[in-house]
């Protein structure tokens, strides 16, 4: 649904002042910062290694939907696009900033060394977008699980001479999962610099995407959650955060269904304790290791679900841009009725500690 910049500046009106709902631990007069944290971003050279991809005989479902982009399409267009349309759309809704990262499957489909300097350049263009616009972008840097020394440097320069924000992955990397021992590294340099790894969808991996062939099931509407929700499940059950027990992800979708799962979870580990490897239960390392974001759920019962499960303090906003409009994400956080500290800290509160970034 496309709207006119009039529509969107008078929405953005009436929502700014629905907002200002009185609290007695935030001052009523004070505006709430808007940080949305899982936007999608995206540059010609990665779009065209994509396309070049997808021009091979595999029939992988993330390749499947790359043939079905049309290069001329508004989605493709706002993708790549961080001076124009996006900023004005953010100035009509309110929203202070965008956490950008680079589109799903990011550099994880490229063979190792193409993977490694598509993610530098990734991680240059993302650092420049940024410095053309400081207060409005932070941004995720890309890494290659695909060559785990490359990434562990490339994950070091991203933030200590890039300055960003923490990292995002797409789930599976050539169908394997961040638990495995090859992969430490990455979670100990992540864990070292203080910085989040946000684990964001891609289609299911080799091992299990079978069933996700059928009924055009694979994407947002199913297979995406079962994929990431089984890669979160993998890392918790795994026992690493035992070994890395500072280290911070972050689940976009409400948390990829894990939440809604996390007492049943607990009362099957407890009945098989001593065959698990992890020390805590899977609902301590969620609330102590994990925070999620409410990116394409605009639907308040969900919200609230999730905060009174996990707490306030690790819930944020989140819209999932361009894939999801700005307009209704703003319009449904803005019309739960929710003490204003709270919303304050789910609307960029918590993404500004999590992430460092400089609001
Ligand atoms: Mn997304």
């Amino acid at each position: 649904m496309r709207f006119s910049r009039r529509d969107t500046l008078k929405a953005g009106a009436m929502l700014t002042a629905a907002a200002a709902v009185p609290s007695s631990m935030a001052r009523a007069d004070e505006r709430i910062i808007r940080v949305a944290t899982e936007e999608a971003w995206s540059f010609p050279e990665h779009q065209a290694a994509l396309a070049d991809l997808a021009k091979g005989p595999s029939d992988n479902l993330d390749l499947a939907s790359l043939r079905l982009i049309d290069s001329r399409s508004w989605r493709q267009k706002a993708l790549m696009d961080t001076d124009g349309e996006r900023l004005e759309r953010m100035d009509a809704l309110g929203i202070d900033m965008q956490l950008l990262g680079l589109t799903a499957p990011g550099v994880q489909m490229f063979e190792p060394e193409a993977a490694v300097s598509m993610a530098r350049l990734a991680n240059d263009r993302l650092a420049e977008a940024i410095a053309r616009h400081p207060k409005r972008y932070a941004g995720l840097a890309s890494f290659t699980p695909q060559d785990p020394k490359a990434a562990v440097r490339e994950m070091e320069r991203a933030i200590n001479e890039l300055h960003l924000n923490g990292f995002i992955v797409n789930s599976h990397t050539f169908n394997e999962y961040l638990d495995l021992e090859k992969f430490w590294p990455i979670l100990e340099a992540a864990e070292g610099l203080d910085m989040p790894i946000y684990i964001h969808p891609r289609a299911a991996s080799d091992q299990m995407v079978a069933p996700f062939r059928d009924h055009n099931m694979h994407g947002a509407i199913w297979g995406f959650q079962v994929e990431t929700g089984t890669h979160a499940m993998r890392m918790i059950l795994s026992g690493l955060f035992d070994r890395f027990p500072r280290l911070q992800i972050v689940l976009g979708h409400m948390g990829e269904s894990i939440p809604y799962n996390l007492w049943r979870a607990d009362h099957q580990f407890n009945r098989r304790r001593e065959q698990q490897k992890s020390s805590l239960l899977p609902s301590e390392v969620f609330a102590r290791n994990f925070y999620i974001t409410t990116s394409g759920v605009e639907h308040e019962p969900t919200l609230r679900y999730a905060v009174e499960t996990l707490g306030v303090d690790r819930v944020m906003w989140a819209i999932d841009y361009p894939y999801q409009a700005m307009e209704n994400s703003v319009k449904v956080m803005d019309g739960i009725a929710m003490a204003k500290s709270d919303k304050t800290k789910i609307y960029g509160g918590n993404a500004i500690r999590l992430f460092k970034i400089k609001a």
